[in-house]
C-alpha cells in the first residue's frame, strides 16, 4: 500500500513547490470553470489569499463525483505540480485523484455568487472567513497580534492578564455589562427594597471590565514596564462605525515615563506596527487595496514616514474655532472632541496624525496627571486619518492627596479604590500609559470602513447570534 502523502499548504506549494514533484493539497473550492474536457478549479485553503489551480482531465473522473465539486465544497487533491501555461501563478496542479470531504450544494450554499454586501456578510458571520475579503482581514488580525507580543517583548515589557470580570465601577470608561448568577426573575431584597448583591455570586455587584489599565497599573508598580492585551466590554449604546461592544484593547502602562516619553512609545508602536503590516502582510494589503480602498497601501506609508503633529487641546480648540464649517456637535473650550473634530484636525489642517495633549479635566478620568493650571489635565489622545482617536492614554496622578482629592470630587466611592490608592501610599512613582483599541488598529491598517468587519463575531447593539 502507498503511504498517504503529507498535505502541502497552498501558500507554500505556489511560492516553494517544485515542479515535477508529487503532491497533496486540500481547501475549499473557490470557482470551478471549464468543458467538457477539462476543468479548472480555483482552491484555496487559508494559508494565503491566493488560490492554486487544479486542472483536472475529466474523462479520468467519475462523473459523479465531479459534478458535487463546485463553489464551497472541501477537497483533496493528488497530482503533479508543473509550471501554470496561465498568468499569475507559478505552478498548477495536474491532478490524479480527487477526494470530496464536503460538497456544497450550489442552490443553498449563501457564497455561491461573489459580490455579496459587508451587511449580508456580517448576517452569515458564521461563513464569512471564506471570502477573500475575510480571509486577508483575519490574517492580518493575527499579524497584528503577534506584532504587538513581539513589539513589547523585545523592548522588556512583560505582558500581565488583567481580570475580566471586576467588581470597580470607578474607571468612568463607560457603561458595564453586569456579571451575576442571580435569579433575575426574583432578586433578593434589602429591607429598603434594594437589590441585596451581597447574596450574589461574589458577595457584591459585578461586571465586565472596561479596561486593564487600573490593574496593569499596580503591575507597572512592581515590574516598571507591562502590557495588557485582553478583551473589554462596553454596554454604550452607541451604534457607530467605530464602536464595539466586545473590542479588545493594548494597554501598556510603564513607570518612571512621563507624557512626553508617553508620547514617543505610541508613535513608535504605531509605526511599528504598520510598518510590520507592509513587510509581512502584502498580498492581502495589495487585495485590500484593489477592492476597497485604492489609497490604502500609501495611507500605510504615509504614516511612517511622518511625525506625528503635537499640540495641546487649547490651541486645537482655536483651530477649529476659526473654521468656516457647520458642526453637528458645537465646538467650544471645554466641549470633548467628536469624530467630526478629530477628523477635521487629522485630515483637513494637519494632514498627518496627531497627537492632543492637556485636555480639560471636566472631561477626562480620575486618574489624569493635575497640571499646574488647575484646568488641565496630562492627557494624550492619537488621533488617525479616517478613525479619529486610535489611542487615549495619560500621565497618572501618583500624588495620593491629589489623587484622592480627585475621587471625592468625582464621587467615586473611596472604599472601591482603596487598593488602587495603596499604590500612591507606597512607593509611588511617575508613571504613564495609554489604550490602543485593537480593532480601531485593524480598521486603520485595512482600510475597511466598518469595525464590524475587523472582528470575527462582532458584538454590536442587538447582536450577538454567532
Ligand atoms: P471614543 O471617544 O472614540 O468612544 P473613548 O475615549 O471612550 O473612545 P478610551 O476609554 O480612551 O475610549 O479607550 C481607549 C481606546 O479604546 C480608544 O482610543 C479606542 O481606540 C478604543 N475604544 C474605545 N471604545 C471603543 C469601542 N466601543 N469599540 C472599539 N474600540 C473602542
Ligand atoms: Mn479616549
Amino acid at each position: 500500500m502507498m503511504e498517504e502523502k503529507k498535505r502541502v499548504k497552498i501558500k507554500e506549494l505556489l511560492l516553494n513547490g517544485q515542479v515535477g514533484s508529487d503532491v497533496l493539497a486540500k481547501g475549499w473550492v473557490r470557482t470551478r470553470r471549464g468543458n467538457k474536457s477539462v476543468a479548472f478549479i480555483a482552491l484555496n485553503d487559508g494559508s494565503t489569499i491566493n488560490n492554486i489551480q487544479v486542472v483536472v482531465d475529466v474523462q479520468n473522473f467519475d462523473e459523479n463525483l465531479l459534478k458535487d465539486i463546485n463553489t464551497g465544497a472541501c477537497i483533496g487533491v493528488n497530482g503533479k505540480l508543473v509550471e501554470s501555461p496561465g498568468s499569475g501563478q507559478r505552478v498548477e496542479i495536474q491532478v490524479a485523484s480527487i477526494e470530496l470531504y464536503g460538497a456544497a450544494d450550489a442552490t443553498t450554499y449563501p457564497l455561491q455568487k461573489k459580490g455579496h454586501s459587508m451587511e449580508f456578510l456580517r448576517e452569515i458571520a458564521h461563513l464569512r472567513p471564506r471570502t477573500n475579503t475575510f480571509g486577508a482581514v483575519l490574517r492580518i488580525r493575527h499579524a497584528m497580534a503577534y506584532a504587538i507580543h513581539k513589539y513589547f517583548n523585545d523592548k522588556g515589557f512583560y505582558y500581565i492578564h488583567t481580570p475580566i470580570i471586576t467588581a470597580s465601577d470607578a474607571e468612568g470608561a463607560g457603561a458595564m455589562f453586569k456579571v451575576t448568577t442571580l435569579d433575575v426573575n426574583a432578586l433578593p431584597r434589602t429591607e429598603d427594597g434594594k437589590i441585596d448583591w451581597s447574596e450574589d455570586f461574589f458577595g457584591k455587584e459585578a461586571n465586565l471590565t472596561v479596561s486593564g489599565q487600573l490593574e496593569g497599573e499596580l503591575a507597572a508598580m512592581a515590574l516598571s514596564e507591562i502590557y495588557t492585551f485582553g478583551p473589554t466590554f462596553r454596554a454604550e449604546n452607541s451604534n457607530t462605525p467605530r464602536h464595539l461592544a466586545e473590542f479588545w484593547m493594548i494597554e501598556p502602562e510603564m513607570a518612571f515615563y512621563d507624557i512626553k516619553d508617553n508620547m514617543d512609545l505610541a508613535e513608535d508602536f504605531l509605526k511599528y506596527l504598520i510598518r510590520y503590516a507592509l513587510d509581512n502582510c502584502m498580498d492581502d494589503l495589495d487585495f485590500l487595496n484593489k477592492m476597497y480602498d485604492n489609497e490604502l497601501i500609501d495611507r500605510l506609508k504615509f504614516v511612517i514616514e511622518n511625525k506625528f503633529e503635537r499640540l495641546a487641546y487649547t490651541k486645537a480648540i482655536d483651530i477649529l474655532e476659526k473654521v468656516d464649517q457647520k458642526w453637528e456637535f458645537p465646538v467650544f473650550w471645554g466641549a470633548d472632541l467628536q469624530a467630526e473634530h478629530e477628523r477635521y484636525l487629522v485630515e483637513k489642517h494637519f494632514k498627518k496624525p496627531v497627537i492632543l495633549t492637556d485636555y480639560p479635566k471636566e472631561i477626562k478620568a480620575f486618574y489624569m496627571k493635575q497640571n499646574d493650571d488647575g484646568k488641565t489635565v496630562r492627557a494624550m489622545d492619537v488621533l488617525f486619518p479616517k478613525i479619529g482617536e486610535i489611542i487615549g492614554g495619560s500621565q497618572r496622578e501618583e500624588v495620593y492627596e491629589k489623587l484622592l482629592g480627585k475621587i471625592a470630587e468625582m464621587h467615586i466611592p473611596e472604599k472601591d479604590m482603596w487598593w488602587y490608592l495603596d499604590t500612591r501610599k507606597f512607593g509611588t512613582a511617575p508613571h504613564s500609559g495609554f489604550g490602543l483599541g485593537f480593532e480601531r488598529l485593524l480598521l486603520f491598517v485595512t482600510g475597511m470602513s466598518n469595525i464590524r468587519d475587523v472582528i470575527p463575531f462582532p458584538r454590536s447593539p442587538k447582536n450577538c447570534e454567532f
